[in-house]
């Protein structure tokens, strides 16, 4: 399935909009495994012996959910919650009804990806995972008053990496 193109300020309005059907409050941290509840996703964590994947997400048909989400119980919370909304964003971005529908996350860079519609999906999704993780707005206001790439990362409660290339492509870190 080829992936559609989606502009950077169409991922933007659509993490506003996600949050505002969620409730979900726009104090940071985002509360992500409540956003991802509200899409229908069943947050589980679990062992992936061998650890060579970080997350996993699948349709399922089970009580009130529609999404299995599986998450690497071992890794660092802060990593688990950018998983949650990576797979969060695929569920919401990448379901087409007629293909099957199962993202398994490999620890591998995106330049492994064989396909590039498959390795397109995986940039939408980190994508749309730094605005629901980061809301722009916030990010924007926080960071007019922190001006600390660690404070701001602590704030949101995100990795450094994640707090730094949101800052990059809502283009805050120019002249340092
Ligand atoms: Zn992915």
């Amino acid at each position: 399935m080829p992936a559609r193109f989606i502009s950077p300020r169409a991922i933007e309005r659509l993490a506003v909009e996600m949050r505002e059907e969620a409730n979900s409050p726009s104090k940071p941290p985002v509360d992500v495994a409540q956003l991802a509840e509200a899409f229908g996703c069943e947050v589980i964590y679990v062992d992936f012996t061998p650890d060579t994947v970080s997350a996993r997400v699948r349709r399922h048909d089970h009580d009130a959910y529609d999404y299995l989400l599986e998450v690497n119980a071992f890794d660092s919370p802060k990593r688990q919650r950018f998983s949650i909304a990576h797979e969060l964003a695929h569920a919401v971005l990448h379901d087409d009804a007629e293909d099957e529908f199962d993202f398994v996350e490999d620890r591998k860079p995106l330049a492994d990806y064989a396909d590039p519609a498959d390795m397109y999906k995986e940039v939408q999704a980190n994508m749309l995972a730094a605005a629901l993780l980061m809301p722009e707005q916030a990010v924007r206001r926080e960071w007019a008053r922190l001006d600390d790439v660690d404070d701001l990362a602590a704030l949101f409660d995100t990795s450094r990496d994640s707090a730094y290339w949101r800052l990059n492509n809502l283009k805050l870190l120019v002249n340092g």
